[in-house]
């Protein structure tokens, strides 16, 4: 083992133990916007794609370096823009109250335009000049001078993910974060191996504006595609960057480069279209449900022993490249098949795993560039990733392994379980002019928003009706299930877009026992989340779920289209509550009919 190997291995498991602690004190509300967060830190490979885009590598490591250079700025401008977008939205009742502090987005642009300039000026300064003995070649950095730079952007990615911990700091960390990025990419501009900038420039162009467009423009809704769509970008990075520096060398690498290489193109590879399916699968561009076939789990066990057995050929016979196309071909195969069997709203949970195989992938390149701050934003990643997929899992009762294998929500999606109903006792129904006088008796009422919301855009009707219902003097606060919608805090960012303060929203915990005491629970296309029989039915499959304890208000109005079930395929007790009443339709029009209704 070499000593940077070992150097590398010490600061990846530090930086790994350093994720854990600062990424599991991000609270529940603030899980969607660290996914794109650490997304956005994870287009580090960056400065990887840079150097191979822009030295004398050869006509396929330029080509393979300029897709790698679009695709990372792709994820650092989208990333960036979109945490940003989302994290303006976190309000308190307070801040509402005080209205926007004006100048501060233009504070924040002219600091990071400072640090731009800033750094820029220093690296120029810094250059070695002409005739210097023993220097790099005029207007490149001396590589210590690199180095320091990578370990202070390091510093301000962590400071940038502790800033996460609470929504008051969250923006301000992300401008550092921001801040060590361009502290970062403009340092490696100036790398000595960097001798052309055209492709580094077209594709900072193209991926600014790939970026920039997703960052700006998707709807909060998309939130979960897009994530899956930059995993699958960052991805690709790192596998072309690992196939460039395969050919560059035909081939004929150490065994301590070759490991990581080989490990960077697989798992790199296997993301790449894993999330690309993944996105696709959540965007309804393919069928949502899982798609499985007899013996699936043995072939995909099958191809994988295959995937591990070329690398370990590859690793131990230089020069091997048809054994390492064969390799990375079935690596792009796997990613697809093993995303195959999982149902789409399982995705959540695969794509916090793929997000956790990108860092990996990163953190390879890491070691083979042998650059640091690839090492510590990859293991960074992939601890977010992973740590993020296993809350998931707790959440749902579910093991991570029941996910990735247990074709779930597949017999619901075939046979229409549930559907319906079965003889389970009678439901009763409401229409939405008898709600208002139902919330005129009422002195606190708790929303219970879930899927159901996100997908009839029913947010803003939501907050509205809070505010009238508050303005009336009706204690109104917001229940929150950690798993309800399709990411973490889903339900969160979309509330926050609707101009709900944050601290109306309260947790499973702390909102449990207030159902008691609530006059009204008013469900807005939440269903598992609410089920009762993961408390009492042990035959369910929700069974062990912890859930929102809504069936113990005094009244329970459900806002939903039909009685078909959830994401879990299975009936849902509550309906069956002699306490609740069922309001059917989009849960938008319901709720605007109900508008109508109060202002007449
Ligand atoms: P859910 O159980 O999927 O139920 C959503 C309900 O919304 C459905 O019953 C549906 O009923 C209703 N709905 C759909 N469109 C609607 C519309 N336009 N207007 C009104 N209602 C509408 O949702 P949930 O209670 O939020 O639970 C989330 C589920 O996803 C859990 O099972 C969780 O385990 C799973 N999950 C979540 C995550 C995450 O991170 N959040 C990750 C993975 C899995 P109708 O069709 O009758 O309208």
């Amino acid at each position: 083992m070499t000593t940077e190997l070992e150097i590398g291995l010490y600061i990846f498991m530090l930086a790994g133990f350093l994720g854990y602690h600062v990424i599991t004190r991000v609270p529940p509300l603030l899980h969607t916007p660290l996914m794109s967060a650490t997304n956005a830190i994870a287009g580090i490979s960056l400065v990887g794609s840079l150097v191979v885009a822009g030295a004398n590598y050869g006509t396929l490591s330029t080509a393979l370096g300029f897709v790698a250079v679009t695709c990372s700025t792709t994820n650092v401008v989208g990333g960036f823009l979109i945490t940003d977008r989302m994290l303006k939205m976190f309000k308190t009742t307070k801040d509402q109250a005080s209205g926007e502090k004006h100048g501060a987005s233009r504070r924040r642009g002219a600091a990071v335009l400072i640090v731009l300039i800033a750094a820029a000026g220093v690296y120029y300064l810094m250059r070695p000049q002409a005739g210097t003995p023993g220097a790099p070649a005029e207007g490149r950095l001396p590589t210590a001078v690199l180095q320091y730079s990578y370990i202070v952007s390091a510093a301000l990615f962590i400071l940038g993910l502790k800033g996460l911990s609470s929504p008051k700091y969250a923006r301000r960390g992300m401008l550092l974060a921001a801040c060590g990025m361009l502290l970062a990419v403009i340092g490696t501009l100036f790398h000595h191996e960097i001798v052309n900038y055209t492709w580094i420039g077209i594709g900072f162009v193209i991926g600014s504006v790939l970026g920039g467009t997703m960052g700006l423009r998707i709807p909060m809704t998309a939130v979960p595609q897009r994530t899956a769509l930059s995993h699958s970008l960052g991805a690709l990075a790192a596998c072309l960057v690992g196939v460039s520096e395969y050919f560059r060398h035909a081939g004929v690498l150490d065994k301590v480069v070759m490991t990581p290489l080989g490990f960077e193109v697989v798992v790199g590879g296997l993301t790449f279209t894993g999330s690309l399916m993944a996105a696709a699968k959540l965007q309804g561009l393919l069928p949502g449900h899982p798609l499985t076939y007899r013996g699936q789990n043995v072939f995909n066990l099958g191809l994988l022993a295959v995937i591990i057995a070329s690398l370990i050929f590859v690793v131990l016979t230089p020069g091997a490249p048809l054994v390492f196309q064969v390799m990375v071909g079935l690596a792009l195969l796997f990613g697809f098949l093993l995303v195959l069997p999982i149902g789409a709203a399982d995705m959540p949970v695969v794509i916090a795993l793929l997000n956790s195989y990108g860092g990996l992938a990163d953190a390879s390149m890491g070691f083979v560039l042998m650059n640091k701050i690839q090492i510590i934003t990859g293991s960074l990643d992939g601890t977010s990733g992973l740590l993020l997929s296993l809350l998931m899992c707790r959440a749902m009762n579910r093991s991570p392994m029941n996910v990735l294998f247990g074709a779930f929500g597949k017999v619901s999606a075939e046979e229409g379980a549930g559907v319906g109903g079965d003889a389970r006792g009678n439901t009763r129904s409401i229409q939405a002019d008898e709600v208002p006088s139902l919330l005129d008796g009422a002195r606190s009422v708790i929303i219970v928003p879930g899927y159901g919301m996100a997908v009839a855009q029913a947010q803003h009707g939501v907050a509205e009706l809070a505010k009238q219902l508050i303005k009336r003097g009706i204690d109104v606060k917001y229940a929150i299930h950690p798993v309800a919608g399709r990411m973490p805090g889903h339900m969160n960012v979309l509330l926050a877009e609707a101009n709900v303060p944050y601290d109306q929203l309260f947790g499973m915990e702390q909102i449990n026992p207030y159902f008691p005491e609530a006059d009204l629970a008013l469900v807005v296309g939440a269903n598992d989340v609410t089920n009762p029989a993961a408390r009492s039915n042990k035959n369910s499959p929700l069974y062990g779920m912890p859930i929102l304890e809504v069936d113990r208000a005094k009244t329970i109005i459900v806002l939903k289209r039909s009685m078909r079930p959830g994401f879990a395929g299975v009936e849902n007790e509550l309906y069956y509550n002699e306490k609740c009443m069922m309001l059917f339709g989009d849960a938008k029009e319901s709720l605007n009919k109900l508008f109508a209704t109060m202002k007449s």
